[in-house]
């Protein structure tokens, strides 16, 4: 109940009065009045009942047993032949069902710094690969400054870098200001620029918003030639009509005509994601790396006509498929004392357990340092199997000692190694062609499900919109006690292990690896099989 309580809490939630959590309409509840059911199943809840939310509403208390989960969550999911935009509006204009995004609808959203660190590791991959290490004096170039998109100027800045992030509406940017993951405002495309540019002869890091429409302002740098070494977008694509603002409309206009004339809106937007990718394409063709942050901009954009659409690659297939074969993936965890003293106890035991993690211990010390809370203190750091496992029980230790005030909560993003079938993204290109089968995410939620998670979800449509994924996620109530460690012991263990399990059924050598060497049993790759 804190969790879902903290999704909504206004520091933390983008729109809070609608219950939009992030992501486009990402939502924690169907509406205030099934919020307020659910408030009050959860609080005469026994230790052998379990909840059921059928997106976002309360549905039923049935009798399980203690180790089962207490609330069990299904959200937007609809037959895979009506599992369009289309007909998931229509349905929810009946009130039948709510997006869930990934973490919104599972109660597990902890502001813009869970994706930080995502952030953060996917620009160190693209530093590592291309700039030596560093984004020092390197130009990147984004759009979308939102609940996720709003990470992207801290993370290039911890990297040393320059960032130009256009965004179309003002107060998304006063809001990163105000939060301190972005550093400045300019005035026009050519204000912007000027700042950038003298921050990259210096080797200074720094981050710069312009407000402008990304469908005008990227075709219009790609015209001038402006010096960009990367280019990403994290606009809210993946709705062509809730999430994405066509060029030519102020928000007003925008507004009007989403309820005027919704198709012709889908229309206009699929038009001006063709003008944003393909300026993408353009700077790609000009020696700039690009990559597609996980919205389905190259989707959209190919609806409206671009051919080339998917010239450039995901962030998973270009950066992070290797450390999900390692059943690395974002790890999280909230104080539910609200006391900002716990996380720096958390910290601390995190930074003793990995002392080899070069990437893990400077992101702790940026973190602490930079990242300012928002609702319950939380952290999240990206661990892989046999880590994750080890982290809970010094945090239960923890606990149990009284050295933390109160529980924790641990969980994660469903972009994680083993919890989602997404073929633009978590599974784009997969060794073995496997990228839409998504029995994999289900059997995730199934384990973690038998494995004792507090909470677990299966959702569809998260990252890059209906039709397009599925994926789950499972959270752990870490309380001190015996049986918090037993759990941990099964479900931090299982989940990140189905990852590892995926990734080597899909041929994956590092995967196969990690699997012999950390003892997970695939029983087709026993000789004996
Ligand atoms: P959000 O809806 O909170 O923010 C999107 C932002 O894009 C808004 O601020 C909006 O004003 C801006 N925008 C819309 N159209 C624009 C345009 N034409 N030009 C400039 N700005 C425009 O969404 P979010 O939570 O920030 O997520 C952004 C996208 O990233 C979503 O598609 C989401 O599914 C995806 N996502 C990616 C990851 C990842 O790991 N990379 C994780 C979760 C979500």
């Amino acid at each position: 109940m804190r969790c879902l309580m903290n999704n909504l809490d206004p520091e933390v939630a983008e729109r809070p009065d609608d219950l939009v959590v992030y992501g486009g309409r990402g939502k924690a509840a169907r509406s205030w009045a099934a919020f307020d059911v659910i408030a009050r199943e959860l609080r005469a809840l026994e230790s052998d009942q379990t909840l059921l939310i059928q997106s976002g509403k309360p549905v039923g208390v049935f009798r399980t047993h203690p180790m089962a989960p207490r609330v069990l969550l299904a959200n937007s999911l609809l037959v895979p032949d009506w599992a369009t935009w289309d007909e998931f509006w229509r349905l929810e204009s009946l009130g039948l069902t709510a997006y869930g995004q990934m973490t919104a609808g599972s109660w597990i959203y902890i502001g813009s710094q869970g994706i930080l660190q995502g952030t953060f590791q996917t620009f160190a991959a693209v530093a590592d690969a291309h700039f030596g290490g560093t984004l020092r004096g390197r130009l990147v170039l984004t759009a979308g400054l939102g609940g996720m998109g709003g990470a992207q100027p801290l993370a290039v800045t911890m990297n040393g870098g320059v960032a130009l992030c256009i965004e179309v509406d003002p107060s998304r940017v006063e809001r990163r200001l105000t939060e301190g993951y972005l550093d400045e405002r300019a005035d026009s495309l050519d204000d912007g620029l000027r700042r950038c540019a003298s921050a990259v002869a210096e080797g200074r890091a720094l981050s710069v918003a312009v407000v402008a429409n990304a469908a005008d302002a990227f075709p219009e740098l790609r015209r001038r030639g402006a010096p960009v070494d990367v280019v990403t977008d994290q606009t809210s694509a993946h709705d062509p009509l809730h999430g994405y603002v066509p060029s030519g409309l102020d928000l007003d206009a925008a507004r009007q005509l989403r309820a005027d004339s919704p198709h012709l809106y889908v229309e206009r937007a699929r038009a001006s994601m063709a003008a944003h990718c393909g300026a993408m394409v353009g700077f790609l063709r000009a020696g700039a790396q690009v990559f597609d942050y996980g919205n389905n901009l190259r989707g959209e954009a190919l609806a409206g006509g671009l051919v080339a659409a998917f010239a450039y690659p995901g962030f998973v297939p270009a950066y992070l498929r290797p450390l999900f074969c390692e059943g690395k993936g974002p790890f999280r965890w909230i104080a539910l004392s609200g006391d900002p003293a716990d996380i720096a106890a958390t910290d601390a035991v995190v930074r003793q357990a990995f002392p080899d993690d070069d990437l893990l211990q400077r992101w702790l010390e940026l973190a602490s340092a930079r990242v300012r809370f928002q609702g319950l203190p939380a952290r999240i750091c990206w661990l892989g199997l046999g880590e994750r496992d080890v982290a809970a029980q010094r945090f239960n230790d923890l606990v149990r000692r009284g050295d933390l005030r109160a529980p924790v909560v641990i969980g994660r993003d469903h972009l994680d190694s083993g919890s989602v079938a997404s073929p633009f993204r978590e599974t784009e290109a997969m060794a073995d062609g496997s990228d839409a089968i998504a029995d994999w995410p289900i059997l995730n939620a199934l384990l973690n499900t038998s494995s004792g998670a507090s909470w677990v979800a299966v959702h569809h449509g998260g990252g890059v919109g209906m039709g397009k994924s599925i994926h789950a996620g499972a959270q752990l109530v870490i309380d001190g006690t015996d049986d918090a460690a037993h759990r941990a012991e099964l479900m931090l263990w299982n989940d990140p292990a189905t990852g590892v399990m995926r990734h080597a059924d899909a041929g994956y050598d590092r995967a196969r690896q990690t699997a012999a060497e950390l003892g997970v049993h695939i029983p087709m790759d026993d000789p004996s099989a």
